[in-house]
């Protein structure tokens, strides 16, 4: 009893794995790089429903099968409705947000739990970023990407650097150097004091900029 059991395990697997490549094909997904929350939550659906009738003597592979597809309905329903309603589409995706502008950090998130600025730190650092002043204009994308816009060479300013052999908190007052608030990534051409209160965020630690340009 138990080892024919095992034999039809084996089947129902197999047939459970074609239909779950199906159903993730219909879906009309290239891949899975990014996710957004309901795709996770989408996925997570399916995999119960697909796991449990692979082992489960007493879910009938049909169960598994009809979850599946309604889930796959479902999805394609929601979505297209999502490209004419935006505030579903805001609801299901979230919304984009800007993380710089100009060369300086987007302050106004600042008390946003989801917002962690060591993070953007290192997606900018992955994008070969190696300070603010490289960038006019990054947005966090609902999927989690970030996407860059660069300031073209001539016209890269100071900025805050990004790594950490220069993102370092200046310890004497240097002259005739910008430095960049280590907070918001304001320069300031000329700074009064080593604690100067920044005008724009008043964080009161500042960094060397830097003005070199993107190697690409
Ligand atoms: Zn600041």
């Amino acid at each position: 009893m138990e080892d024919e059991f095992l034999l039809e395990i084996l089947y129902r697997t197999c047939i459970m794995f074609v239909v779950i490549l199906l159903v993730l094909r219909l879906s009309g997904r290239r891949g899975v790089r990014q996710l957004t929350l309901f795709e996770v939550a989408i996925i997570l659906g399916m995999g119960s429903a697909a796991g449990d009738p692979m082992f489960q003597e007493e879910v009938p592979l049909l169960y598994g099968v009809t979850v599946l597809f309604t889930i796959l309905v479902i999805y394609k329903g929601v979505t297209l409705l999502s490209v004419r309603l935006k505030f579903l589409h805001e609801i299901l995706e979230g919304k984009s947000m800007v993380i710089v502008q100009e060369g300086e950090f987007e302050i106004k998130h600042e008390k946003d739990a989801d917002f962690s600025q060591m993070e953007f730190f290192a997606e900018l650092r992955n994008q070969s970023v190696e300070h603010l002043g490289q960038v006019r204009y990054a947005l966090l994308e609902t999927d989690a990407t970030l996407s860059v816009l660069f300031y073209p060479d001539d016209d890269v300013k100071y900025g805050l650097p990004l790594f950490p052999n220069h993102y370092k908190a200046i310890k004497t007052l240097p002259i005739n150097k910008p430095c960049a608030c280590m907070f918001c990534g304001r320069v300031e051409e000329e700074l009064l004091a080593i604690d100067a209160v920044c005008p724009r965020c008043q964080h009161k630690e500042w960094a060397l900029a830097l003005n070199t340009k993107r190697i690409s």
